[in-house]
């Protein structure tokens, strides 16, 4: 794409996790250097711009504490938090080739004195580009027969709850919330953390709708909100049953869509007739009468959109809590009407070639011959300082059990020292001496103090790229438009290296990222995509316009897409599942119930720690990316080292605001300082994620938070975690 004979403008897109998945036009000038970013005006998204985040990128591609080259650990150097600022005095550089060599060596070692089980990969959505995200790597470590990696820690109780109810992920257009003239946001903070979607709601309530939050926090969409509800952590699921209760009980509910699109109402029914206004109330928090005005006005509005997003999910209960939810559009019917309906995530309509991409297959000629253990990434800190201690099937640890300990970890995409929950037993892991650490990594982090060695990682302007996205519905082609910073790699090029270093003859180690994007597009013979719904997409396609909508949004105003509203859905049954049969079938409770969280005010354990934490994210960082730019942290600076609490909890410890304070369970403590917030339910408080060591005792909030799972999904459950607060 041609700007000027001496700047030029290429297609990115934005790879960072978050829905919006922005198309960004990268303008580049006659030196190679970026110098512009800015949103894709011709995507109907992304509309010509981006977040606070990304708006100010080339701080981060030219941040001048980039990791620009290989290093490897100074010997001598013990693996502890290392002092910001200082990390590089404990590193000396490498080549490439040096790295890549040792790290080969190290892996073969491992693996023929372990067994290769005992390397394990770390990653998730530091980018979520299909290739960067899993593809090379995949195939590394399958011909490896490393552990295989359950990506848990974000999103898989929410998105295995939505599929037990509809079986694929898909949702209203992004777009279309424009029409809705009431939209439900449930544990979505839009205005933080989904923005493009901002401006359709803007549009809605132009148009009369009224906007609901439904968030323990006044998150900045809550603060602008018609209604925001501040309902208590881990009490979703019981007001979801309690709208159902009302909706049913005043014979709102839409029997001719149940009837044709459903399955399990008689059995729902009966569920939700336990759960009265009274009842729910008392779990929530809200009065009787909020809970039937909102059943109310959710069931006689139309049209009515749900905007459902992940944090619902990361409560112990969090997949009953999301099944519970999702299933009310399904109740009223609001799927029928355009502007209707709801939205968890887009992410099931993009079909990617991932047997091409990630080659499984190559597992039955790794050393096991087999497809390795599973261990779960949401328990990191068991699975690096118990696995193998206990013995095959040992009780009560969540990582599997069988096989030997971890002995060397390599992250990517991922900064576990500070995500990571319990951090503490994380800590621990990463600290012994016989674990070998690398870690592909674009900046000094938590986890980074730990490596053994350290590889320069790219952005997504330094590589090329395909990806789709979780809000909205187009296919994306990232071009390379800048030239890596220093000897920066992609994931692509690390892993199909490092094969060709361990000796893997496979042709597909050498495939280059345009190949793979032609593999994950499944190109047939005629140039097109043979992808369900990618059927007319060519890369040329992408080429020219950077962006392609999949096939049932290609014409959004002639034929637009209304999910779940005729023939089968994917699931057992072939109807949207209020009963699923898949629970029922393994001996569980095929509907969703109230169970309270092991960590919440109703359990023994409140007796000691009595208060909920909110081990929130942040609006202006991307979980932990972001944090250490000090545009970023100042955007940040209201809250940061902050613990917010109600009023009356601080009263009733003495404590004022501005206090300096200590934050502590049986899993760690971190020092915090006071700061009041009556909007929160009194019991609970609320402390951002920052990095561990930009925390004055090197400890950050997962310090506190636990390896308890979800129930559907094994995923973390930040959002369900008790502490005391004392001065200090
Ligand atoms: S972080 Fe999200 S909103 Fe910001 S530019 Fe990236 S995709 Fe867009």
């Amino acid at each position: 794409m041609a700007a000027s004979p001496q700047l030029r403008v290429f297609h990115t897109v934005c790879s960072h996790d978050c829905p919006d998945s922005c198309a960004v036009l990268v303008t580049v000038n006659e030196e190679g250097r970026a110098v512009k970013v800015e949103g894709d005006p011709s995507q109907p998204v992304t509309r010509g711009f981006l977040c606070g985040k990304v708006a100010k990128y080339l701080d981060r591609v030219y941040a001048p504490d980039r990791v620009l080259y290989p290093m490897r650990r100074k010997s001598g150097v013990a693996k502890a938090p290392l002092q910001r600022g200082h990390e590089l005095e404990a590193f000396e550089r490498v080549s490439w080739d040096e790295a890549l060599d040792a790290i080969a060596a190290r892996l073969k070692e491992t693996s023929d004195r372990y067994g290769p089980e005992s390397i394990l990969p770390y990653s998730y959505a530091g980018t979520i580009g299909v290739l960067g995200y899993g593809s090379m790597d995949r195939r590394f470590f399958h011909r490896l027969g490393a552990s295989q990696l359950d990506r848990t820690i974000c999103s898989e109780a929410g998105g295995q709850a939505w599929n037990l109810v509809y079986g694929k992920k898909f949702g209203m257009p992004t777009e279309d919330f424009r029409l809705a003239k009431l939209i439900l946001a449930w544990g979505a903070n839009i205005h933080g953390n989904n923005i493009h979607l901002w401006p359709f709601v803007e549009e809605a309530w132009r148009n009369g709708a009224r906007l609901i939050v439904i968030d323990p926090y006044r998150t900045r969409t809550a603060a602008v909100a018609d209604w925001h509800i501040a309902i208590r952590p881990g009490t979703d699921v019981a007001l979801a049953l309690g709208l159902m209760h009302v909706i049913l009980d005043e014979g709102l509910e839409d029997r001719a869509y149940i009837a044709e699109m459903t399955h399990g109402f008689a059995a729902l029914a009966e569920r939700a007739r336990e759960y009265t206004p009274e009842r729910v109330a008392a779990w929530t928090g809200m009065t009787p009468g909020e809970i039937e005005q909102l059943a109310r006005e959710y069931a006689t509005t139309r049209p009515t959109a749900l905007r459902l997003n992940y944090g619902v999910q990361r409560a112990e209960n969090g997949g009953a809590a999301v099944r519970a939810i999702a299933m009310l559009p399904a109740l009223t019917g609001a799927w029928k009407m355009r502007g209707g309906g709801g939205q968890l995530s887009t992410s099931g309509a993009f079909a990617w070639d991932k047997k091409a991409l990630e080659r499984a297959d190559l597992a039955l000629v790794s050393p096991l011959g087999r497809l390795a253990r599973v261990v779960n990434m949401s328990a990191l800190g068991q699975a690096l300082t118990e696995l193998g201690t206990k013995g095959p099937g040992a009780e009560g640890l969540k990582a599997d059990a069988d096989g030997p300990a971890v002995y060397a970890l390599f992250v990517y995409n991922s900064n576990p020292g500070a995500v990571a929950p319990n951090h503490n037993a994380v800590r621990r892991g990463l600290e012994r001496d016989d674990l070998f650490t690398v870690v592909h990594e674009q900046f000094f982090t938590d986890t980074t103090d730990y490596a053994d060695f350290l590889l320069p990682a790219t952005t997504f302007l330094e590589h090329t790229d395909v990806q789709g996205a979780y809000g909205h519905y187009f296919v994306q082609l990232s071009k390379q438009a800048i030239e890596p910073q220093g000897e920066a790699r992609s994931n692509v090029w690390l892993f199909g290296q490092l094969a060709q270093r361990m000796g893997f003859a496979e042709p597909c180690f050498r495939d280059t990222p345009e190949e793979m994007i032609r593999q994950a597009l499944a190109i047939g013979a005629d140039g097109r995509s043979t992808n369900a719904g990618m059927e007319h997409i060519t890369v040329e396609d992408l080429e020219r316009a950077g962006h392609v909508p999949l096939a049932f949004h290609a014409h959004p105003e002639a034929q637009p897409f209304l999910p779940y509203t005729s023939g089968s859905v994917p699931t057992p049954s072939g109807k949207i599942e209020f009963f699923s049969v898949a629970l029922a079938a393994a001996g569980l409770d095929g509907l969703p119930g109230f169970v309270p969280p092991a960590e919440s005010r109703w359990s023994e354990a409140a007796k000691k720690y009595p208060l909920e934490l909110l081990a929130r994210k942040n609006d202006n960082y991307m979980n932990s990316t972001f944090a250490n730019l000090p545009g970023h942290r100042k955007m940040e600076a209201r809250t940061s080292q902050r613990i917010e609490m109600h009023p009356a909890d601080a009263e009733a410890r003495g404590v004022a605001e501005g206090d300096l304070v200590r934050v502590f369970n049986d899993r760690g403590a971190i020092e915090l300082t006071a700061m009041l917030n009556a909007h929160l339910p009194a019991g609970v408080v609320a402390a951002r994620l920052d990095w561990a060591k930009l925390h004055p005792g090197g400890a950050n909030v997962n310090a506190l938070t636990s390896e308890r799972l979800t129930d559907i999904g094994g995923g973390a459950t930040f959002y369900s975690t008790l502490v005391q607060v004392a001065k200090v």
